[in-house]
């Protein structure tokens, strides 16, 4: 009690002191006006944001810290210094640096120069699919309208020193000789989706991915879309398909497809004028997986060393576990047999071999929830041309799988033979080993006949294959 009352009487003798400035005063100097010392301009000294292409901050900064302390010491700021690995590496340094121009934002002139709404919109877009991988909100520090302002505001690129020193690693790559890092790996189903993600943030303006509906095990089937103008049919513009891994043991597709998407998006970024072509002419989806249950379950049964035989590396082999799908279904016996209604309804005048239905009892047997989605997926686009992506054998196999005598393997060629084995030669011919006609080749199986083959020739399937159904339900 003594102590405030000490207290007060010294607050109280302070005020008696210093003199009361009434007007006419301050000519007389027996006051001071309280200058507010004019804001200058310091040392960005976050280590976190050392690689800013300015040099100079200003405390307070957008978050209210009024010393480089404070932010340092912020929850922020901590975040910052382990969003890296937080993220999987991903969206880094974009994400960095965007936080580093709100903790130490550009100053000139003794003034904050806040950042681009434009950079923050476009790293958010970017990025939100490795936030929602980790399950975590957009950091609220980083609110594009918040914090960042637009270009008639006057504001710079928070990412401008990372273009810059993009620009210095991008003369090496000659325009003529576009390429593409790819690192080569088997992925699982989960790294599989965020390269689908990351490849159509990248190249945002060409690509989106989509999900054509669920497997057994709930994965999303999950397509990366192409095309000059993504989620849009085009009048007149080819749609083309890619399946890969719909035997869930058979991974070269599925990584051959993850690599396209890759390629696509790079190529066209580093100015590939035929990659930039073909994007632009035609609408390519492509699906690289269409039996993710399998491919876990094979990749599962891999890891497990079950099999000996096994190579070092983790790929799932040539035994049949993962081949089906988690309701222990071969796909590619599952879909409507519309090669044998053609066949039965060959002896009838002007009958159709395109736009078959579906015949009711095939909805009575069991259908698959991936060989539904493929489906649905056909129905709402028109396809023009397709591949399905097997593994097993070096060999361009082209329609009809169904032989015209179901107990003999003979070629049956469909109304359009001429197209489906041009096109086949024409894809086999592009590649050396699969043209070479070396028979002691490794997969040199049809090397005597130019790597192509028809289906039903080499081996008849009993119906409710995929590529049968295609033919004639498109
Ligand atoms: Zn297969």
């Amino acid at each position: 009690m003594i102590k405030i009352v000490f207290l007060l009487n010294a607050v109280t003798l302070v005020r008696c002191v210093l003199p009361r400035c009434e007007p006419g005063n301050y000519f007389q100097g027996w006051c001071k006006v309280a200058v507010e010392p004019k804001p200058k301009c310091t040392d960005v000294v976050l280590g976190y944001c050392d690689d800013m292409s300015y040099s100079k901050t200003l405390f307070p900064n957008l978050l209210e810290h009024k010393t480089r302390e404070e932010a340092e010491l912020s929850t922020e700021y901590l975040l910052l210094s382990v969003i890296h690995s937080l993220l999987n590496g991903e969206c880094n340094p974009d994400i960095r640096m965007l936080g580093c121009s709100v903790l130490a934002p550009r100053c000139d002139n003794g003034k904050i120069i806040k950042p681009c709404r434009s950079s923050c919109e476009l790293v958010q877009k970017s990025c939100a699919h490795a936030f929602e991988g980790i399950d975590m909100a957009w950091p609220y520090f980083l609110d594009c309208d918040r914090f960042f302002v637009s270009e008639e505001e006057g504001c710079y690129d928070p990412l401008e020193g990372l273009r810059e020193m993009q620009e210095m690693v991008m003369p090496s790559v000659s325009p003529e000789e576009p390429s593409t890092a790819i690192k080569f790996a088997y992925h699982s189903n989960t790294q599989m989706f965020n390269i689908l993600k990351k490849t159509a943030a990248q190249c945002l303006h060409i690509s989106r991915t989509y999900s054509i509906g669920r497997s057994v095990e709930g994965e999303d089937l999950l397509v990366i879309e192409f095309s000059s103008n993504p989620g849009a049919h085009e009048l007149l513009e080819p749609e083309v398909r890619y399946i890969g891994n719909m035997h869930g043991n058979e991974v070269m597709g599925r990584e051959l497809l993850i690599y396209l998407a890759q390629y696509l998006c790079s190529e066209y970024l580093l100015g590939n004028i035929r990659i930039q072509t073909l994007v632009n002419t035609t609408r390519i989806h492509i699906l690289p997986s269409m039996n993710p249950d399998g491919y876990e379950l094979a990749s599962a049964d891999m890891q497990s060393g079950s099999d000996t035989d096994y190579d070092e590396v983790a790929q799932p082999r040539a035994n049949s576990i993962g081949r089906a799908n988690a309701q222990n279904i071969d796909l590619n016996r599952n879909f409507p047999d519309l090669t044998s209604i053609f066949y039965n309804r060959r002896r009838f005048k002007r009958n159709r071999s395109d736009h078959i239905p579906i015949p009711t009892s095939y909805w009575f047997g069991k259908v698959a929830p991936e060989s539904y989605a493929v489906m649905k997926w056909m129905r709402s686009i028109p396809f023009v041309i397709s591949a399905n992506l097997h593994g097993g054998d070096l060999v361009v196999s082209y329609p009809y799988d169904l032989s015209k005598h179901p107990l003999e393997n003979m070629f049956s060629p469909t109304p359009d033979e001429q197209v489906f084995s041009k096109l086949a030669r024409t894809y086999a011919d592009a590649r050396a080993t699969m043209s070479n006609d070396d028979m002691s080749r490794c997969g040199g199986t049809f090397g005597d006949k130019g790597g192509i083959v028809n289906g039903a020739k080499w081996y008849s399937i009993a119906g409710g294959e995929l590529r049968g159904h295609n033919c004639q339900f498109n």
